[in-house]
């Protein structure tokens, strides 16, 4: 296997989506759990993204993760690997966007890498170096309030300066216009004042494609799903992959397919509320939950007494008053890990009784479930909703099976029953 892309993600679920973009794009790609062992077969792809648990941990450790990934992908016939991070760069001043670029690059050998956030798709917007979300900057977002990474400036020129050891300078978006030549000029120009990372701004798809070509020149780029498009667009445009239509080899599972909803965003609420209407759906005591096993114990029971009949759906999802309530009596990390524990034993037995098809709601649900599982690395497959694509398990010691790993606010009223018609 020689991969045309190697992309390292420092969250699940992010990586999922930067997998999808891929995928659309032509590139037939594997997102792996870690860094894959070496005894995993993988199936000929262009890309493969390995996904990490690295935005919030200590500097250090994001590091030693993402160098171990970088040396895995480039050990593959990478040229160019991308660092994936959240559209809204989401960090802090201790990182771990700058210290992981800081020492990818090292190891790269590049003097200068593009940096973008950038996703139009989903309003995120670079201009002038600062990150709007939808029509607003970054700070005066919801994400001045996020609960880890509260973000209070959207300069990112600025921001990435406080993390990182480099010099950050700007290609603005007058350069991006004149093409690919001139932000060449621009990046030697900056490379020779001594900068070592360089934020672009991008505000349409068609800038992300030129950013993608000249970032093909290098070894390193950092962005999110949007940076992931303009690389995908410069290889297949330059010859360097050959489109594969997404999904076109993902055969039939069959037997009994479970759903679980660990997420409480509205959107998932939502769909819980509209799947009542088609299949059986247990909803989960979160009290019992925090008080012991028992509960799990009753959710296999009443599944194995109906999965032989059709889909099920099984959730601990509550509204926004009851989480609170939960949380204040319990704690707000012991009640989510409580609950996320408990979904992933769940989802243990559901294997157990022999579910080979499963769909999940929620960004941290779906981690505590893949890591429970010990799922080494998917084959991304057909789209259901936006940025939610079928997963079909590669490397399992379970055999085949498909899964659909959703965050919250993501997929349409009837996610649920969409997921399942693109899992037969
Ligand atoms: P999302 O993608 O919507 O953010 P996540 O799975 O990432 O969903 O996060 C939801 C968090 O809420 C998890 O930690 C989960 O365990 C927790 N949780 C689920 N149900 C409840 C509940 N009823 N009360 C409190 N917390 C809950």
């Amino acid at each position: 296997m020689t991969l045309a892309l190697g992309c390292i993600a420092d969250d699940y679920t992010g990586a999922s989506d930067l997998a999808n973009m891929l995928t659309r794009c032509g590139l037939r790609t594997v997102q792996t759990i870690g860094v894959p062992n070496d005894a995993l077969a993988l199936p000929d792809v262009d890309a493969v993204v390995v996904s990490l648990k690295s935005r919030s941990i200590e500097a250090s450790q994001a590091v030693t993760r993402s160098r171990e990934a970088d040396k895995w992908l480039r050990a593959h016939g990478a040229s160019h690997i991308l660092f994936k991070i959240c559209s809204t760069f989401d960090s802090t001043d201790a990182g771990n966007i700058g210290p992981v670029m800081d020492a990818l690059r090292a190891d790269s050998g590049d003097d200068i890498v593009l940096v973008t956030p950038a996703f139009p798709g989903t309003g995120r917007t670079v201009y002038q170096g600062n990150l709007f979300v939808g029509s607003v900057p970054l700070n005066e977002s919801p994400l001045k309030d996020h609960p880890l990474n509260p973000m209070h400036d959207s300069n990112l020129v600025r921001v990435l300066a406080r993390q990182s050891r480099s010099r950050i300078g700007l290609v603005d978006l007058a350069a991006v216009a004149k093409g690919p030549d001139a932000i060449r000029a621009r990046l030697a120009e900056l490379a020779k004042q001594g900068a070592g990372a360089a934020v672009i701004d991008a505000v349409f798809d068609p800038e992300l494609e030129v950013i993608g070509q000249v970032a093909l020149d290098h070894r390193l780029s950092v962005g999110a799903s949007g940076m992931g498009l303009g690389l995908a667009r410069g290889l297949v445009a330059s010859g360097k992959v050959t489109p594969a239509s997404s999904g076109s080899d993902h055969k039939a599972i069959g037997g009994p397919v479970a759903c679980l909803a660990g997420s409480c965003s509205q959107a998932t609420l939502a769909q819980i509320a509209q799947v009542e209407k088609s299949m059986p759906v247990l909803h989960l005591d979160p009290e019992e939950i925090v008080a012991g096993e028992a509960e799990a114990e009753r959710a296999l029971e009443w599944a194995r007494a109906n999965i032989g009949k059709g889909p099920v759906l099984i959730a601990s999802s509550s509204t926004p008053d009851q989480v609170s309530a939960l949380q204040a009596k319990h704690g707000r990390d012991a009640a989510g890990h409580a609950i996320e524990q408990t979904l992933a034993a769940i989802s243990e037995g559901l294997v157990a009784a022999g579910v080979r098809r499963l769909v999940i709601a929620g960004g941290e649900t779906s981690g505590a479930v893949v890591d429970r599982l010990g799922i080494p690395a998917f084959l991304v497959g057909p789209e259901i909703a936006a940025g939610v694509p079928v997963l079909r398990c590669v490397g399992w010691g379970k055999g085949e099976a498909v899964m659909a790993l959703k965050s919250g606010n993501f997929g349409g009223p009837d996610f649920f029953n969409d997921a399942i018609r693109l899992m037969p």
